[in-house]
C-alpha cells in the first residue's frame, strides 16, 4: 500500500455524449472463449469463476474479486472443485494475485476462510473490503477495511494498481449491509464491479460514471439494464453475474425462464451473461 486511503479530489463534470457511447455498444464485438487453455489475451482478460467471482489481470497485474467464497450458496454457481483449490491455495494462474477484494460479506461473495488461506500462501497481496467482511478476517492477514461516505469515493493503491472504492447500497430497505462497488485501473482497461447494489437510474446517473471512462461494467444480472448502461456508459461492454443456476427455483427467474432471461440480457448493447465457469472475455482487442 502507498500511503493511506484519500478523498478522491473533484473530477471534472463533463457532460458524455451518453447516447452515442451506447449507440457505438450496438454490433460491438465479444470475444467470449472458454477452456482454462486459452493462451491469455495479449491485452488482458476477465476470467469468470462463479456468481460473481472474477480474475481480472492483464500482464502484469492480477485482481481477484468476489472470487472467494467457499461453497457460496444454493441455486448460484460456485468455482468448481479443482480451480477454487488453485485459487485458495495461490497457485496456477492465481499465484500472483495483487489485490483480492469482496463487495461485501454475504455467503456467495465471500468466505473468510477462503480469503485468508489465498492471502497468507500469497504475502504480496492485500485484501480490500467492508469492515464487516474485514472483522471476519482471522488475525494476521493483510486487509484494509474501506466504508466510504456515498458520494465521497475513497483512492487507494497497492502494487500499481489504483483501485477507487465507491459506496453503493444493497439495497435501501436494507441498509445494515456494506456493499461497495470498485473501479480496478489497470494498464489496459478500467474495470467496475459493483456487487449486489440495487442503486436506482438516478442514483446511477448522479455517480458520474462516464466521466471515469469505464471499459468494462461487472453487474448483477437485476441491475443489466438499458438505463443503467447508459449511466454508467462502459466504452467495451458489460458482464452480467450472479445468473441463477439451471436447477434454481423457476420463480426466480422471469416468467420466459432461465434462456429467456439470458437472451433478452443479450439483446442490450454489449451484454454478455456470464454462464459458465471458466469463460474467458479479452479486456480489449488484439
Ligand atoms: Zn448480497
Amino acid at each position: 500500500m502507498n500511503g493511506g486511503p484519500q478523498r478522491e479530489p473533484q473530477g471534472r463534470r463533463g457532460r458524455w455524449p451518453r447516447l452515442l457511447l451506447l449507440a457505438s455498444l450496438v454490433g460491438f464485438g465479444v470475444w467470449l472463449t472458454t477452456g482454462a487453455t486459452q493462451a491469455e489475451s495479449e491485452h488482458g482478460e476477465i476470467l469468470y469463476l462463479g456468481n460473481e467471482g472474477v480474475l481480472v489481470r492483464d500482464g502484469e497485474h492480477a485482481v481477484l474479486i468476489d472470487a472467494l467464497f467457499g461453497d457460496g450458496l444454493d441455486g448460484y454457481a460456485a468455482v468448481p472443485e479443482e480451480v477454487r483449490r488453485q485459487v485458495e491455495s495461490a497457485t496456477g494462474e492465481f499465484d500472483d494475485v495483487d489485490l483480492v477484494l469482496a463487495t461485501h460479506f454475504h455467503d456467495d461473495h465471500f468466505d473468510p476462510a477462503a480469503v485468508a488461506r489465498q492471502l497468507r500462501a500469497n504475502p504480496e497481496a492485500l485484501f480490500v473490503s467492508t469492515p464487516d467482511a474485514v472483522g471476519r478476517l482471522p488475525a494476521g492477514v493483510a486487509a484494509r477495511a474501506v466504508l466510504p461516505e456515498e458520494g465521497e469515493p475513497v483512492v487507494l493503491e497497492h502494487r500499481g494498481i489504483r483501485l477507487t472504492v465507491i459506496r453503493m447500497h444493497h439495497g435501501r430497505n436494507r441498509p445494515g449491509i456494506q456493499n461497495l462497488g470498485f473501479v480496478v485501473e489497470l494498464p489496459t482497461a478500467k474495470i467496475l464491479h459493483v456487487g449486489d447494489t440495487e442503486l436506482s437510474e438516478e442514483e446511477w446517473l448522479a455517480l458520474e460514471l462516464p466521466r471515469r471512462g469505464i471499459d468494462w461494467a461487472l453487474l448483477p444480472t437485476w441491475q443489466v439494464k438499458a438505463g443503467t448502461i447508459e449511466a454508467i456508459a462502459p466504452r467495451r461492454g458489460v458482464l452480467a453475474l450472479h445468473l441463477p443456476e439451471p436447477d434454481a427455483p423457476a420463480g426466480w427467474f422471469p416468467s420466459s425462464g432461465r434462456d429467456g432471461q439470458i437472451a433478452a440480457l443479450e439483446r442490450l448493447p454489449g451484454v454478455v451473461v456470464a454462464q459458465r465457469s471458466g469463460a474467458r472475455i479479452a479486456l480489449a482487442a488484439d
